[in-house]
Order: C-alpha cells, then sequence, then structure tokens
C-alpha cells in the first residue's frame, strides 16, 4: 500500500484509518530518517487504537506505551545498537504482551526483528509532501 500526504496532519488522520486492520502481537518496522514523520504516524497509530494520551518521541525514555483497547509500545531505537541495550528496553518483554510495536529506526535492531512483520517506510519528498509505503502483510496490500 503505498499513501502519498502533505502535512502532518495527513499522515496522522492515514495512520489512524488504518489502525483498525491491526492486531495485538503486529509489529512495526519504521524506515526513514529525522524529520521524516515516524512519530507523527505513530500518533494516528495511538488515536485509532483508542488512546487519548498525547503521543511524544520516546527518544529518551525509549518507549512509552499508549493504552486502550489494544496497546500501543512506541520504541525509539536510534540509540540502541547493542543487544544488551535492546534487553535493557524491555522489547523481548513488550513483544509477547499483546500490544502492536511500532519501532523508530528499526535498522538498529534488524537482527532482533520478529518475523514477519510490516515495514513502514516514509519518504520526505517535496516540502510536506511524503510518501509512505506500507509492506509485509497482505492486509495492506
Ligand atoms: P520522525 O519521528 O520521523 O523523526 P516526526 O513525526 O517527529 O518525524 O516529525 C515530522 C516532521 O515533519 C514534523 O515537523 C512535521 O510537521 C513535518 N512534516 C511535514 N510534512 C509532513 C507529512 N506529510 N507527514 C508527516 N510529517 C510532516
Ligand atoms: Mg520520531
Amino acid at each position: 500500500m503505498v499513501i502519498h500526504t502533505q502535512g502532518p496532519a495527513e499522515t496522522q488522520a492515514a495512520a489512524q484509518r488504518l489502525a483498525p486492520l491491526l492486531r495485538p502481537g503486529d509489529l512495526i518496522a519504521y524506515r526513514g530518517g529525522m524529520g521524516a514523520g515516524k512519530t507523527t504516524f505513530t500518533a494516528g497509530l495511538a488515536r485509532g487504537l483508542g488512546s487519548t494520551a498525547w503521543v511524544s518521541s520516546p527518544t529518551f525514555a525509549l518507549v512509552h506505551q499508549y493504552d486502550g483497547p489494544v496497546p500501543l509500545c512506541h520504541f525509539d531505537m536510534f540509540r540502541v545498537t547493542t543487544v544488551e541495550d535492546l534487553y535493557s528496553t524491555g522489547f523481548f518483554d513488550y513483544l509477547e504482551g499483546g500490544a502492536v510495536l511500532a519501532v523508530e529506526w528499526s535498522e538498529n535492531i534488524e537482527e532482533a526483528l520478529p518475523e514477519p512483520h510490516i515495514t513502514v517506510e516514509i519518504a520526505i519528498e517535496e516540502g510536506d509532501r511524503r510518501t509512505i509505503t506500507i509492506t509485509g502483510d497482505e492486509r495492506f496490500l
């Protein structure tokens, strides 16, 4: 599935629309650099999964959890480069906890990503345009 958005509100709305397709245990691995819109997309997921909380980047905490009918765990793996680091985020426990996991900088934990997983790649285009490509599951064809 490929989605084109213009501005953060559209990216958030697109994610909110897609969220009902997600199931407990799904993992979303983001691709896309700083400022692509990964956190913005995650805010839409949190809304769509039933949380009303404010979503902010888990840069310092490494993981934020949003509770709704389906909980969402939002990771920032920017500084996570070793398996020890990864263990300390609680990633492996969250994997089995029945939440949806959304992982920024998933490139850093490539070897630890469960298969299958959903990949959300966000490419920065001209200005406020983004191209969002979702692969890895037939729900998003
Ligand atoms: P990331 O988590 O990938 O670093 P953020 O979601 O924190 O990115 O930030 C995205 C930035 O890009 C915000 O400043 C937002 O206003 C801006 N932006 C501009 N256009 C878009 C768009 N179409 N979708 C998402 N964010 C956009
Ligand atoms: Mg971010």
